[in-house]
This record gives C-alpha cells, structure tokens and sequence, in this order.
C-alpha cells in the first residue's frame, strides 16, 4: 500500500503545530518541515560546511552551530544570498524529507502529516495533498505569536506580511480548521477532518479512531 502524504500549514501562530501535536497523539505521523530545516543544517552536516564555505563562519555561534539571525540579517534584504542560501538548503530538506517518507511507507504506514509553514509559497500543494489550512482571526494570530516568542505584535506583523494572506491560504485549502476557539473544538474538527482524509484515501479510519472515540467521549 502507498503512502499517502497530506499538508498541514497557516500562518505564524495560527495553531499548525497545535494541530500537527494533536494529530500524532492519535497515532498519525507527522514530520516538521521546520525540524528538517534545522537538521539539514545541524553541526557536522554538508549542509552546515557549505553555508561556512559560501558565508563564511561570521554566521556560526561560538559553540560552532548555526547563527540563524545572523544569518537571516545576511539574507534578509538580499535576494542573490537569499536564493544561494535556499540553494544550499531546500535541495536537503527535500531529500531528509524524501527519506522520512519512505521509512514511513516501508513500515507500513498508510498516511502521513507534513508540516510546512510556507507549503503555498513554496508551490508543494500538488505535491502533499489534500492541504489541511489552520486558521484564526488576524487579531488573536498576532496575539498568539507574540505572547509565544516573546516579542511585539509589531514584529510579529512584519512577519505575517512577509508571508500570503491567511485568506488566500483559506481559499485554497481542501480543508479548513478554524482554530479561533478554544483548544478542544480544534481538536474535535482535526479529528473531523482526519476521518474525511481516511476516507478519501480508503484508509481505515479506526487506525486513527480508536483513540479519538476516547477523546470525544
Ligand atoms: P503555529 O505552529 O501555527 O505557529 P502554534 O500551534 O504554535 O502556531 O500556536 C501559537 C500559540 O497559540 C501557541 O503558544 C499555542 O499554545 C497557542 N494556541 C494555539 N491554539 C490555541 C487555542 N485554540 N487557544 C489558545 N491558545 C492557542
């Protein structure tokens, strides 16, 4: 059996990995994008020796791992760094991705989550589908995010509009998860939305449903 491999993305603090967490506390696997990110560059790695090479080690920590804000101010209003930069990266997180999934389906497993925050921005919604978009009013996104990072909301609206419009991300969603309650009715629809994945795929869904009947309950 294939597996199956759908999308799971927002905006900054709308609740992806709320929902991703909740997903694999049903039993579902979910991989971070985010988490890739680092590993393709962790210390030791190609990836990590490569920056060095075309950065130069103004961008390591002393304790030699990558300084990521030192690296973002670098790039950040760059578009020749920036896109030396992604050359570097995205070719890697592709392939631990690659790898991740087919571990996954040589263990059995008939359906996976994939996390991406900019899943639209970086064209993959053909490729990880259905996409699952968790959405909450502009206002309590801000909110969420900064009391989380620990920065203002300014801040966290610069990055928000660095990012597409939540709206856009909505419209073209195959499901929707409005997550501007409480943690619980987010749970509920995710479990919701879980099950119409399943049976879109054929998977049975008391794979998943055993444990979500015990949760609903
Ligand atoms: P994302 O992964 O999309 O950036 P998170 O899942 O980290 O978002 O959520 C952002 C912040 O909001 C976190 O601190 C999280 O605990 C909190 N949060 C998420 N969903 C809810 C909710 N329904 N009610 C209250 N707080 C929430």
């Amino acid at each position: 059996m294939p597996l199956h491999v759908f999308g799971l993305t927002g905006g900054i603090g709308s609740g992806k990995s709320s929902v991703g967490a909740h997903f694999q506390a049903l039993g579902l696997p979910v991989v971070d994008a985010d988490q890739l990110a680092r590993d393709a560059v962790a210390v030791g790695s190609e990836g990590l020796s490569e920056i060095v090479r075309r950065f130069g080690a103004d961008v390591l920590a002393p304790d030699g791992s990558l300084d990521r804000a030192a690296l973002g101010r670098r790039v950040f209003s760059n578009p020749d760094e920036r896109q030396a930069l992604e050359a570097i990266t995205h070719p890697r997180v592709r392939a631990l991705a690659r790898d991740r999934f087919a571990t996954l389906e040589a263990q059995g497993e008939p359906l996976a989550c994939y996390e991406v925050p900019l899943l639209f921005e970086a064209g993959l919604e053909k490729t990880y589908s259905p996409v699952v978009v968790v959405a909450v009013p502009a206002e309590l996104q801000a909110t969420r995010a900064a009391a989380r990072d620990g920065v203002t909301r300014e801040t966290i609206q610069r990055r928000i509009s660095a990012q597409l419009p939540l709206a856009e991300k909505m419209a073209r969603a195959d499901f929707v998860i409005d997550n501007g309650g409480s943690l619980d009715a987010t749970k509920l629809r995710a479990e919701q939305v879980l099950r119409a994945i399943c049976d879109r795929f054929g998977i049975p869904v008391d794979r998943y449903a055993a444990k979500t009947k015990t949760r609903a309950s």
